[in-house]
């Protein structure tokens, strides 16, 4: 069967990488999850003190970039893959909220984008891939076949988001989390470079009211209509 490429879009905090690592699962397609890739590089900023007290030494960063080494390893116990960064497994901190407060500020950067889009290009060239963020059906894949932009309330997130990082034993409080989401809303749709924006022939999911399992029943239902679609054209 001819492998199409599906570009998964949305706020933070949407779901966007439970479903897609599903929907990647049930089609044997690879899963990329290019959120990690932008919180690895804000972990190596953090690492290699680039950040001091919020505020970001641009031109270091950009400096030591060539020295960031990224790589998705599959771990087969899980079925999914992990992000390491410079041969350490860093897939527990990156999600952290250290991280996460300061992960927009690091994807503002042009040169970050430029680095991170450019390998994430070159995992889709053979497609039969699904790739969730925030500018893959406008900037990655302009041309994927089928483009998804998932939304919810903040508040929905924010508390999914919160369940989350408590049951991972994170010291946080709803509050924190919620502004955490607004925040990373505001600057991801506000940057200059490829913002948050739903691309023009992406359909519009809202997930507020839906549990998992009516989500990817639906998604799964929609992506078996294109790829059906695609073999007639072909
Ligand atoms: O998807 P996740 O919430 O893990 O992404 C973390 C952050 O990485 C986002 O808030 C956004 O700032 C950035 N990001 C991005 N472009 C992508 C994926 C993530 O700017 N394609």
């Amino acid at each position: 069967m001819r492998k199409i490429t599906i570009a998964i879009d949305g706020y933070s905090s949407t779901g966007k990488s439970t479903i897609a690592k599903e929907l990647a699962s049930a089609l044997n397609y690879i899963y990329v999850d290019t959120g990690a890739m932008y919180r690895a590089i804000t972990l190596f900023a953090l690492e290699n003190n680039c950040i001091t007290n919020g505020i970001i030494d641009q031109n270091k960063l950009i400096d030591l970039l060539p020295k960031a080494k990224l790589k998705f390893r599959l771990n087969k116990e899980l079925g999914y893959s992990e992000m390491f960064l410079n041969r350490n497994n860093v897939e527990k901190e990156i999600r952290s909220m250290r991280v996460s407060k300061q992960v927009s500020k690091i994807s503002v950067i042009p040169e970050v984008r430029a680095k991170l889009v450019s390998m994430q290009k070159k995992m889709g060239k053979k497609k039969g891939i699904v790739m969730d963020g925030r500018d893959i059906g406008t900037v990655v894949f302009p041309d994927a076949e089928f483009k998804i932009f998932m939304t919810a309330s903040p508040d929905i997130r924010a508390s999914r988001r919160y369940k989350e990082l408590i049951s991972k034993g994170e010291k946080v409080t709803y509050e924190e989390v919620l502004k955490n989401v607004r925040e990373r809303d505001y600057i991801d749709s506000n940057r200059l470079s490829s913002p948050l924006l739903k691309a023009e022939d992406a359909i519009e999911f809202d997930n507020s009211d839906m549990g998992l399992k009516e989500q990817f029943e639906r998604i799964h239902y929609y992506t078996l209509q294109v790829i059906e679609k695609q073999k007639k054209n072909a």
